[in-house]
């Protein structure tokens, strides 16, 4: 058997992804790998078939019980016989597992890395009978102090491989390398030659967005309310910076009755356990939550994750945003961006306890990257080139500036001149004794009356109220602009204050004009109107194009995968995804044969749901 036979065999799948298939080569003719691959590209496959085609067992060495339950969960439900060993298991119950690994019952073994070093794992591993023929490692950064989820006892798979009396495949897999990083990998692992592939980082079908809403709770309900009548049912993330933040929309958003749940660090386990198992099998629609929520959540079919604030980071943006269609069909990242949450960030990084055991120097050096990643997050929110190509030049990629995917790409521009009110800002700024935050530098030139600007004497400055018929929102956009542009920068430990750069003392010396790309409001709206109808958005989902009866079927299809999946206690995406659903719908298999045509259906599946699926397709 080839792989391509195993991919469709066990996973239903036709054809490669990119990356994918040198990857598996490569480790079958036993020469180390290092994939490096974003979010939903499907790295598990690289291991998990090779694993299936090699003789012996496969280890893969993954950080969280929750990855490792998903996708043990997944290839059970796929005809693979996995089993996951951690601290999730009870004693018993690990003694079994460790049993039944050593009578041959698993092709693929799931291992926290602190139980490599375990008396009873390496009895199993050294005993006769076992060999161990591929080692996989799994969200392989893990193993980098340079990454951002460092986690010691990845530095024992090196320990463990060691006392083996042989050398098995190794295979690292990761979403997340900078150079550093990569480097890292392949040094602390001792990949030997290994074939590193590097997949593009780009996301074709998630949607970008940035939004700056006057009420932003309104915005929300708004778009889940026509999310729900353009497709019922789907699943979002919606995430918070704080836990306050996480009550207060979960709270209003149940009371008008949305499906929600939420998930914070300051829950229970117990009810964190229950609000996620909520959110995965499908019985509550939409996640409130931190960035506690998501590490190792697979949850491929998530249609959105609006960012209720903006995160502190691009890398966190990313990683989270990401989390949205992972099966590869359309979905939505949303970012609602209001200028508190700069505020908000810069407090924690100022204040962050994150870094306690570093010593001063690195400690202050830590803080200067943060704040400098903070304020390329920020410029996140102010561009308005194509935002694809905003994150993958963040992230040291090309792309064409143009991706036809993201409102930037969809909106007009039109080129507004700003000199006067530069100028305006810059000669205020430099006016006074000190620096002052933006709103301050606002209330001077907007001429307010109120007790800070008169008992410091700001009233006093020559900008005083020269820029009064100017609403404080658009300064706010100018006062970015100039930052975005570097004429204006934020500093200060305490309190984040903005100063005036070399750049702007040049400015106010020539006599060159100044311009900010601005969206035409109206067009905007009307854009976005006509992308609906004329669907010119990229890809539709594949439930997106089921005529009115086809959308009914695929509506009964998905009961019936609800039902099978609470029977079997597993996600309802585990049993089929919404495309294979909607492809089940759109193509109306009329046997088993014609079924285990559709991407998705490997065999195991056909056999053990074909009947019933049939049998509602065919009525
Ligand atoms: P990653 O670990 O890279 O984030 P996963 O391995 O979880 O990604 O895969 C993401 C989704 O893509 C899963 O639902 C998986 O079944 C699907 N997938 C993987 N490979 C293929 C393929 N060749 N064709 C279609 N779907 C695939
Ligand atoms: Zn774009």
């Amino acid at each position: 058997m080839e792989p391509i036979d195993i991919l469709k065999q066990y996973f239903g799948y036709d054809t490669f992804r990119e990356g994918q298939r040198p990857l598996i080569d490569s480790v079958l003719k036993g020469r180390d790998v290092l994939g490096i691959m974003p979010t939903g590209a499907g790295k598990s496959m690289c291991f998990q078939i090779p694993a299936l085609m090699m003789e012996g067992i496969t280890l893969v060495i993954s950080p969280l019980i929750s990855l490792m339950k998903d996708q043990v969960g997944a290839l059970n439900q796929a005809g693979v016989h996995a089993a996951f060993l951690n601290s999730s298991l009870t004693m018993g119950q690990y003694v079994k597992a460790l049993r039944l690994a050593k009578e041959g019952r698993y092709k693929i073994i799931y291992v926290a890395p602190e139980r490599l070093e375990t008396e009873g794992f390496l009895e199993f591993a050294l005993s006769e009978n076992v060999h161990i023929s591929f080692l996989a490692v799994d969200e392989a950064h893990c193993v980098s102090q340079w990454g951002q989820d460092f986690r010691p006892s990845y530095l024992k798979i090196m320990e463990f491989l060691k006392k083996l009396p042989y050398r098995p495949v190794v295979g690292a897999y990761t979403a997340t390398a900078t150079e550093d990083v990569r480097d890292d990998i392949m040094d602390i692992l001792e990949l030997q030659n290994p074939y590193v592939m590097t997949t593009g980082f780009d996301r074709e079908n998630l949607y970008f967005a940035v939004k700056k809403p006057v009420d932003k709770y309104k915005e929300l309900v708004h778009y889940l309310k026509d999310r729900e009548k353009k497709f019922s049912g789907s699943s979002g993330i919606i995430y918070c910076l704080t836990r306050k933040n996480v009550e207060d929309i979960c709270y209003r958003l149940r009371k008008e009755g949305f499906s929600v749940t939420r998930y914070h660090a300051g829950l229970s386990d117990e009810e964190r356990k229950e609000n996620q198992e909520d959110f995965i099998y499908d019985r509550r629609q939409i996640m409130v939550a931190t960035n506690a929520f998501g590490m190792g959540i697979d949850k491929s079919d998530v249609r959105f994750v609006i960012h209720y604030n903006m995160p502190k980071n691009m890398e966190s943006y990313y990683q989270e945003a990401g989390r949205a269609g992972r099966d590869g069909e359309p979905a939505e990242c949303i970012l609602y961006y209001e200028p508190m949450d700069v505020r908000t960030n810069r407090f924690f990084i100022e204040n962050g306890e994150d870094n306690e055991e570093l010593d001063e120097f690195t400690r202050q050096l830590v803080k200067e990257r943060d704040i400098e990643r903070l304020k390329q997050m920020t410029f996140y929110c102010f561009t308005s080139e194509c935002l694809r190509h905003y994150i993958l030049k963040y992230f040291g990629e090309n792309s064409s500036g143009y991706c036809g995917n993201c409102l930037n790409c969809m909106t007009q521009f039109e080129e507004v001149d700003i000199t006067n009110e530069a100028r305006a800002i810059i000669h205020c700024m430099d006016a006074n004794r000190m620096n002052y935050g933006v709103s301050t530098i606002i209330d001077i030139l907007r001429g307010a009356k109120n007790q800070k600007i008169l008992s410091k004497g700001l009233n006093q400055n020559p900008e005083y109220g020269t820029l009064s018929q100017i609403t404080v929102a658009r300064l706010r956009q100018i006062i970015q602009e100039l930052m975005y542009q570097g004429y204006l920068e934020l500093s200060g430990d305490q309190y984040p204050v903005i100063q005036t750069t070399r750049k702007s003392a040049e400015f106010q010396q020539n006599n060159r004009t100044l311009v900010m790309k601005l969206a035409k409001e109206k067009e905007q709206e009307e854009v976005s109107g006509r992308k609906q109808k004329r669907g010119s958005r990229k890809k539709a989902g594949a439930a997106a194009m089921l005529s009115e009866k086809d959308l009914e079927l695929f509506e009964t299809l998905r009961v019936l995968r609800r039902e099978f999946a609470e029977e079997e206690k597993v996600p309802p995406y585990m049993i089929f995804s919404d495309k294979t659903l909607a492809l089940m719908s759109a193509a109306h298999p009329a046997n088993l044969e014609e079924m285990l045509r559709i991407s998705g259906v490997g065999e195991f599946k056909l056999q053990k749901y074909g009947e019933r699926f049939l049998q509602v397709i065919c009525r």
